[in-house]
């Protein structure tokens, strides 16, 4: 296997579908076992997901909401998508551990570094649920500030394309996908892979990132391995 510890982002509307707005049964019933398939190969995995598909900050701002409020509100969405995904990786005999960046004490316990990998390193697949904690920030900046604080070898994003493009594919036919992509290069041509707190901050911390489509069955396997899924983005 090509890594050993990943951090796995998800948006909070990939778990939606034409049938259900807000959490679709057979989506994380996919996930989830795309996620089992690689813990059974030993593979230490850290998730974050994001709250989209419920709340974001900024869709309180039309409500009358202050921002910080709202982001609160999106963090807890968050939280609700990673019970939901806790659950139904549970059912399938997995097991997992969710830390919050803020207290919520009878659900989950709070993020604690040691601990987290503790947990990774008995198998347990580990959610960061309610991002950092802190407002203004998004799941893109959890999962990489995350993934640096437990050391993981890549932040793998998980999308509904299967990479980085040259332009936007579902609008441009003459988008190419970059297999491999440098830092630089993505800052340069201006592309949209995270917002740029997160993607800087795993440019100064050499973590690299794949996007890939988490919607192919299989897909999450064939990265661990190493084979060429998606596009990579790292130092050079
Ligand atoms: N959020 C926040 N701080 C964080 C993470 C999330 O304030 O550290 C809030 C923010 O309002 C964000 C919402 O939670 O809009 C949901 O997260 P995000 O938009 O990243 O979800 P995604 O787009 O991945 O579904």
């Amino acid at each position: 296997m090509k890594y050993r510890r990943i951090l796995l982002k998800l948006s909070g509307e990939s778990l939606q579908s034409e049938q259900s707005s807000s959490i679709d049964a057979d989506r994380l019933r996919q996930y989830a076992s795309e996620i089992k398939r690689i813990v059974q190969e030993n593979i230490q995995v850290a998730i974050v997901i994001g709250g989209g598909n419920i709340f974001r900050g900024s869709m309180g701002e039309s409500l009358g909401i202050d921002r910080v409020q709202g982001d609160y509100m999106g963090m807890l969405a968050t939280l609700i998508n990673s019970m939901a995904l806790q659950s139904t990786l549970e059912s399938m005999g997995v097991y997992t551990r969710l830390m919050s960046g803020i207290k919520v004490e009878q659900v989950c316990e709070p993020f604690i570094k040691r601990r987290a990998v503790r947990h990774l390193e008995k198998g347990r697949v580990v959610i960061f649920g309610a991002g950092i904690g802190s407002p203004y920030f998004t799941t893109d900046s959890a999962a990489s500030l995350r993934a640096i604080e437990i050391e993981a070898d890549v932040v793998l994003k998980g999308t509904r394309v299967d990479g980085v493009y040259s332009a936007d594919p579902e609008r441009d036919d003459s988008a190419e996908r970059f297999s491999n992509i440098s830092f630089e290069e993505v800052y340069r041509r201006g592309l949209n892979v995270m917002d740029m707190t997160a993607f800087t901050l795993c440019k100064e911390n050499e973590l690299p990132i794949i996007v890939f489509d988490m919607n192919k069955p299989g897909n999450l396997l064939k990265i661990v391995k190493g084979e060429d899924v998606g596009t990579l983005i790292s130092m050079n």
